[in-house]
């Protein structure tokens, strides 16, 4: 059974990957972090969609439950291989550097960037075996471009534009591609608390984008005729920086 492996998949930019890789025929693995409400509706939208797939529970900022919990699943799920897998759980935290907390700084770097190692390493094994797998890891713009307040994020998301180069070297004779995506502004809960009107002034297609359209390019590049693209970063934001 080919799986996909979505992190952070209750809402968001998670939730319409889910949602479109299931359409396109994989068994989808939620992961969660603590919202099960939000993970459920997103898994039946996966059954909407015409898939099917599971809630996995674990805390992609803590390696110990990503071993155990992941781990665990990956010895007793003989049947299912995870295919694709989208590092896409994240969080911001802003703060301009002089009042940055420890918390701050520790907390984002290890759900943006300690998270794709402790995930990645584990799943990367089985795709060596298969001689085949797609890793698509979900930046963003700060961290190509820095942003003023989020020294913090944009250090963890320019870290797994690093990573992703790397890694794709290491394993693109496998078989395995690794790519990320850069949204820019996107209509989800973690951007609610921006101004849109003003913000949206700023990007030459003069609106937010839409999570839909993020999954629209992830399954572009999890598809297997994207094989000779790897190590790449596709900015998804409108025009707003290129
Ligand atoms: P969102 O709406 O806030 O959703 C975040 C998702 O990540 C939720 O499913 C949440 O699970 C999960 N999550 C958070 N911390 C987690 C943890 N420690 N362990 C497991 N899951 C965790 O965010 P989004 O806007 O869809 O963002 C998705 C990704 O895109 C992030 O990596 C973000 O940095 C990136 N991005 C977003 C934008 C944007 O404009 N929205 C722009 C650039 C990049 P629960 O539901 O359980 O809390």
């Amino acid at each position: 059974m080919k799986c996909a492996l979505i992190t952070g998949g209750s809402r968001g930019i998670g939730r319409a990957i889910c949602t479109r890789m299931a359409a396109l025929g994989y068994y989808i693995i939620v992961n969660y972090k603590s919202n099960v409400e939000e993970a459920n509706k997103t898994l039946s939208l996966v059954e909407e969609a015409g898939g099917n797939g599971e809630l996995l529970q674990f805390d992609v900022a803590d390696k110990d439950q990503i071993q155990k919990v992941l781990g665990e699943w990956i010895a007793a799920s003989e049947e299912k291989h995870i295919e694709v897998l989208v590092n896409n759980a994240g969080i911001r935290d802003d703060s301009l550097m002089a009042w940055m907390t420890d918390e701050q700084w520790d907390n984002v770097l290890k759900t943006n960037l300690d998270s794709f190692f402790y995930v990645t390493r584990l799943v990367l094994n089985s795709m060596l075996e298969r001689k085949y797998g797609r890793i698509i890891n979900v930046v963003s713009l700060s961290g190509l471009k820095g942003l003023a307040g989020q020294t913090n994020y944009s250090a963890a998301k320019a870290g797994v534009i690093g990573a992703t180069k790397a890694l794709a070297q290491e394993v693109g004779r496998q078989g395995i591609t690794v790519n990320a995506l850069a949204p820019g502004f996107i209509k989800t809960d973690m951007t609610e608390d921006l101004n849109e009107k003003e913000l949206k002034a700023l990007i030459p297609v003069k609106r937010f984008g839409l999570p839909e359209e993020v999954a629209h390019a992830a399954a572009f590049l999890a598809s297997p005729e994207a094989a000779y693209i790897t190590g790449q970063v596709l900015s998804i934001n409108g025009g707003l920086y290129s």
